[in-house]
Order: structure tokens, then C-alpha cells, then sequence
């Protein structure tokens, strides 16, 4: 079943359940049925984002979750300080600027995560509480860095501003607490940690930014949140929903319930662990340190004289194996590996295996056998590196 190399940041492999579900016929997206379906994905929802609060559902990707993010919750003309990490965190602020809001970036460097003393000071610094939104990633994926969300929120101190997270290849993959953090605003995708296909965006809404979009001055039709909560009242979305989506989302959801999510979240950081630690048995250079390094996507740096596109075109094509380029500046200089929702330890031994050859094919001197062994040894004693989330 499936490409157990298909090792992207998203679109992520898919479970054999969770597809099949996605086959099964049409329901009326107003009756009893598409309820049922729906009430399920509340429950799954409130369980991985770890809150209270109502999710909503839109089917668009992930993005279509950030424009809903800025449009129902700052008017135009507010001023927002977006953290940015890397090309998501460009996208966020970019996002912002059309819908013409007030963006104050603060550029911590593609690589680094957020320094919450830097955001500390900002919002101390901010009197008149002018800036109403802090915005940041939990896991920007173009770096593969994990931002410290809860050291921020904490840097937030009691200034009003809302904190807004992009989590859509973070969440179900690195520990995210939506209400013990005080998160605002968070938003998913269906296609990354979920392990489903991709088309249905997700946002965690609090009762500050519900009082937010009340206020909130911007026109807004198809992505107006309050029309989602409206209808998710009486059991329906207010547009024709993705289905079949639905489907396999409520039945990844089941798969997250029965193991774990914290026990999942774990296993993300193990298979972190080990291709960092196969990447550095072969002498590679990673982009993210140790402290905030991502468990959904590890960035490794090419080597010397080798172009990221020629090694990924490489381990597509000789050995079926799918890993992602480097993304915005990174083009040149770095290749990523996906190990986020359905991996096995061993699809990524594999993985390694077949880096160490097409490397050895493209010129560069490796010791063939020495990430698979780093790897191997993890797996023979993964009781020992798989560590339970505190
Ligand atoms: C994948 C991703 C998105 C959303 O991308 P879409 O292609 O619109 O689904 C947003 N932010 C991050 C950090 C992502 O990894």
C-alpha cells in the first residue's frame, strides 16, 4: 500500500484505512448523517489541538486557514508583529499585508527559532497595546525549526494582543497545548501530521478572538468564521464540504485516538532523532540545532559541490525515494526529509541507505554503511532513545 519513501513535509503518506475511507459514497451534507461525521471530527479536533474550544473546519488547504486567521480577526490598518523563521512566516506576513494590515516583522533568521525575550520586549515596549496580534509558526518546515510557542505566549506576558500559530505541519507532530498555552488562534491542515489527504484546514478559535471577529472591520464571505460556528451549531458547514476528506480525516483522527496522541508525538521525536543522527554519522551538516530541532522535517545542508536538486532528482529516480528540495532561500543549499504522520522507522532506515548512495553516485565520499548504522542502532534499541513527552 502506498510509497513508504514518499517521505515529503506534506502532502504526507496516507494509512490504507484512511484511504478507504475516502471511498465510501455521499452523504447529504444537511442531514443526520454529515452531523454525525461532523460531531465525531469536533471530538478528534478538541483531542489533538488539546482545547476546549469549537474547531473550525474549511475545505481549503492550508493556507486558505491563515487568510481566514487575518480576515476574520484584524481590520485593516492594525498593527501585528509577525515572528518570522523562514518562507512560512513570509507567507503569513504576506498574507497580512494584502488584506492591508500594519506588519511589523521581526526577522529571527532562517535556521533560529524565536527569541521570546526579543518578543518580551516588543510588547512591553507597546504602551498604547496598538498591536493586536503576535503571529508566529509552531514548526516553520522550510528550516525544519520548532518555535518554543509556550515560551512565547509566556513573553506575551498580559498584554491583550491575541498570539495566532500557524500549526499546520506542527500539529499531531510536536506537542501543542492550545488552551494550558493560551493560544488564540491555531490553524492545521489536513495533509501533514493528520496523515490524510490534503483539503481541509482547521482553526482552534478562543473566546478573545471570537470578541475579535465581532469587532473585526474587513469584508469577509466564504471564510467568515462566524458563519462556520453558526452552522457547525446545527450539525452542518455553510458551504458544500470536501466529503470525501472528511471522511478520512475522521478516520485518521480514530487511528491518533487509539495510540495516542502524546505517545504519536513521541515517536515524531525519535524519528527526528535518528535521521539527525544518520545525517551526522555521514558527515552532513543539518540546518536547525539540536534545541529546536523540528519532529515533523529534518533540513539537511548539501554537500560541497552537490545542488540539492541534482541529489533529491537522484533518490527519486534511481532508488524511489521522495524527499522535498530546499524551499525560498534554501533552494540551493539544503534538501528536506519529511517524518511526519505515517512513517515507519524502517521506510527511513531505507531513506538512509539510499542517501548514502546517491551521494557515493554523485561524487561525494561517504562511508557507506555509517548513517544506516547510526540508524540501526536507534531502532535495535529504541526503548532507550524514545523518550514519553513530559
Ligand atoms: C504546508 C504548510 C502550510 C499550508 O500550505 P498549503 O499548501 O496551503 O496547505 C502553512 N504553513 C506551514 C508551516 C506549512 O508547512
Amino acid at each position: 500500500m502506498g510509497n513508504a519513501y514518499f517521505l515529503l513535509p506534506g502532502p504526507t503518506q496516507v494509512p490504507q484505512e484512511v484511504a478507504m475511507a475516502g471511498a465510501a459514497p455521499m452523504v447529504n451534507h444537511r442531514g443526520p448523517e454529515f452531523a454525525a461525521i461532523l460531531e465525531e471530527l469536533q471530538s478528534g479536533l478538541q483531542m489533538i489541538f488539546k482545547t476546549k474550544n469549537q474547531v473550525m473546519t474549511l475545505t481549503s488547504s492550508g493556507t486558505g486557514g491563515l487568510e481566514a486567521a487575518i480576515v476574520n480577526f484584524i481590520s485593516p490598518g492594525e498593527k501585528v508583529l509577525v515572528a518570522s523563521i523562514g518562507n512560512f512566516g513570509e507567507r503569513f506576513a504576506k498574507i497580512a499585508a494584502a488584506y492591508r494590515v500594519d506588519v511589523e516583522r521581526i526577522d529571527f533568521g532562517w535556521g533560529n527559532c524565536i527569541d521570546p525575550k526579543v518578543i518580551a520586549e516588543k510588547l512591553a515596549a507597546d504602551k498604547d497595546h496598538a498591536i493586536k496580534a503576535v503571529i508566529c509558526q509552531h514548526n516553520e518546515t522550510s528550516t525544519a525549526v520548532v518555535n518554543p510557542i509556550k515560551d512565547v505566549r509566556a513573553a506575551m506576558g498580559d498584554h491583550p494582543a491575541l498570539l495566532m500559530v500557524d500549526s499546520v505541519s506542527g500539529l499531531g507532530a510536536a506537542d501543542l497545548r492550545v488552551d494550558e498555552w493560551k493560544i488564540d488562534v491555531a490553524i492545521a491542515g489536513s495533509q501533514k501530521a493528520f496523515m490524510a489527504p490534503p483539503g481541509l484546514a482547521f482553526i482552534a478559535v478562543s473566546e478573545k478572538a471570537w470578541a475579535a471577529a465581532e469587532k473585526c472591520t474587513n469584508n469577509r464571505f466564504y471564510l467568515d468564521l462566524r458563519t462556520h460556528r453558526e452552522f457547525l451549531a446545527k450539525g452542518q458547514t455553510p458551504w458544500t464540504p470536501a466529503i470525501s476528506v472528511f471522511y478520512n480525516v475522521v478516520a485518521a483522527l480514530r487511528i491518533i485516538r487509539e495510540q495516542g496522541v502524546d505517545k504519536i508525538i513521541a515517536e515524531h521525536y525519535f524519528r527526528r532523532d535518528l535521521i539527525r543522527r544518520a545525517a551526522q554519522a555521514l558527515g552532513l551538516s543539518l540546518v536547525a540545532e539540536d534545541h529546536c530541532a523540528s519532529p515533523a522535517v529534518t533540513a539537511i545542508y548539501a554537500p560541497e559541490g552537490v545542488a540539492p536538486k541534482a541529489l533529491t532528482k537522484q533518490l527519486r529516480e534511481k532508488y524511489g525515494v521522495v524527499v522535498a528540495g530546499g524551499q525560498g532561500i534554501m533552494a540551493d543549499k539544503a534538501f528536506r526529509i519529511g517524518h511526519l504522520g505515517y512513517v515507519e522507522d524502517l521506510s527511513l532506515l531505507g531513506a538512509v541507505a539510499a542517501l548514502e548512495m546517491a551521494l557515493t553516485d554523485l561524487g561525494v565520499k561517504v562511508q557507506l554503511g555509517a548513517g544506516v548504522a547510526a540508524a540501526q542502532e536507534m531502532i535495535m534499541h529504541k526503548e532507550k532513545y524514545l523518550r514519553p513527552l513530559e
